[in-house]
């Protein structure tokens, strides 16, 4: 039986980032990378900024250029998805009959789009933005297309909305709860990008309810909402959130259910296996050490650096703080920390500047920021977050004072 030191299952951020950073730590073992995609890893932020609008190629979003992988002997295994773990045994089973053992295994496999549940969700013309697959399909039909329905108010549908005005494509966003980005941000930050939106000729509705999508042979036509309005749509997107793909790993006996439950270490329940990534539901401090999911990169590139560690007999616990990014417009908002459970947020800057920071406290501690063009703030406010900073909320308000100048800690 074929066999690797270390198999890593998912080529993605998570994926990619584990088998550089084992071989950054001298690891001199076998490693393989399997991924179901046809592509070897590439970034998938720009999958609905920069690479969506056109404005950068396949080539420029490769995490790494496949020269690299070969210089490192790491095999890439593409276009092969893993089906089955036996834990006892060590092995992998493939859905195209293949089979690899290994010595240490983390599971890096993202999540699947969540899917609508109402007729129509699977019509041609509905969209998911996960993979450059998706991309490369609404690229193509946007030529045919005038209006899309954007399904969800979280960062990839704005994100895909900005750049579909930017195609002079008409644009009906829809969001279920009274605000975009509920699940993320702050009041004050939902109601910039809404008035951001509608400015730039987006059609917002929030507190709306999809009933079904309608369709004329075979490719949809609308989107019916509750009450029976039909909006004209001749291509969907559904951003409503991602189903950790973790399956495999829950059948062969790991702990979790959203998710893969990890230990400060990436450990999962099974021997010498690992998880990541937006698959990995740990502990973090920075929830008050409740357990829950991150999705985004920086989790993701940190977990993994996290379990090569381990497996190298390195344990170090991961710490690192939360940040995350999205480009809206002319937008550039950088978050650091996680405002869930704030009591309380402060205003640095105006709106109306286009350059001002949202900071969340919590019982009087600084918990997160959300930083709209104002970088500063973002570089200079980890800090806060990291020390959960008791600050004069005036101190805290003034947008003149850097944020590096005001008292630290005091937890
Ligand atoms: C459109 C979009 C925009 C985003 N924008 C941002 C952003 O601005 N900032 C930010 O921080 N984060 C952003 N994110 C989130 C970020 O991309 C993810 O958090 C990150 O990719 C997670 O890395 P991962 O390795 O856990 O999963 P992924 O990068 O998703 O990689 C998992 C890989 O595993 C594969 N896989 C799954 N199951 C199997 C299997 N059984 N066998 C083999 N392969 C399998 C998947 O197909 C995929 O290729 C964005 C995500 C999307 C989709």
């Amino acid at each position: 039986m074929d066999k690797r030191d270390v198999v890593i299952v998912g080529a993605g951020h998570g994926g990619a980032q584990a088998a550089i950073a084992l071989r950054q730590l001298g690891f001199v073992g076998s490693i393989a990378v399997i991924g179901n995609e046809p592509e070897l890893p590439y970034e998938r932020p720009p999958l609905s900024k920069e690479y969506f609008a056109g404005d950068k190629t396949f080539e420029r979003i490769l995490i790494r250029p496949a020269a690299f992988w070969a210089e490192r002997h790491v095999d890439m295994l593409l276009s092969t998805e893993v089906t089955a773990v036996d834990a006892k045994a060590k092995r992998l089973s493939f859905a195209n009959g293949g089979r690899l053992d290994y010595g240490a295994l983390i599971w890096a496999t993202g999540g699947t789009p969540r899917k609508l549940t109402c007729s129509g969700h699977d019509l041609k013309g509905v969209h998911a933005v996960r993979t450059r697959a998706d991309v490369l399909k609404m690229m193509d039909e946007l030529p045919a297309v005038t209006q899309v329905v954007i399904i969800g108010g979280g960062y990839i549908g704005l994100e895909a909305a900005a750049v579909l005005r930017k195609f002079g494509k008409r644009v009906v966003l829809l969001e279920a709860l009274d605000r975009v980005l509920a699940r993320v941000a702050g009041p004050e930050l939902s109601r910039f990008y809404e008035a951001e939106h509608r400015a730039h000729g987006v059609d917002l509705r929030t507190s709306v309810r999809v009933e079904c999508i309608e369709e004329k042979d075979g490719r949809v036509t609308g989107v019916r909402l509750a009450g029976g309005e039909i909006v004209t749509a001749d291509m969907v997107i559904v951003g409503i959130g991602i189903i950790p793909a973790v399956e495999p790993l829950i059948a062969a006996g790991a702990q979790g259910s959203n998710g893969v439950t990890v230990d400060e270490f990436c450990r999962t329940s099974l021997p010498d296996v690992y998880a990541i990534g937006d698959c990995a539901a740990h502990a973090n401090g920075f929830a008050d050490g409740a357990t829950i999911r991150l999705e985004s990169v920086q989790n993701a590139n940190d977990q993994a650096t996290t379990a090569a560690k381990a497996i190298t007999g390195n344990l170090e616990p991961y710490t690192a703080a939360p940040w995350f990014w999205s480009n809206q417009y002319a937008l550039k908002l950088q978050t650091v920390g996680l405002s869930i459970g704030f009591d309380r947020t402060v205003l640095r800057g105006d709106s109306a500047t286009r350059s001002f920071s949202v900071v969340y406290l919590k019982n009087g501690h600084v918990i997160a920021l959300d930083c709209v063009n104002a970088v500063k703030d973002y570089v200079q406010g980890k800090k806060l977050v990291e020390t959960r900073a008791e600050i004069d909320l005036k101190l805290l308000a003034d947008a003149a004072k850097p944020l590096k100048e005001l008292t630290l800690p005091a937890s």
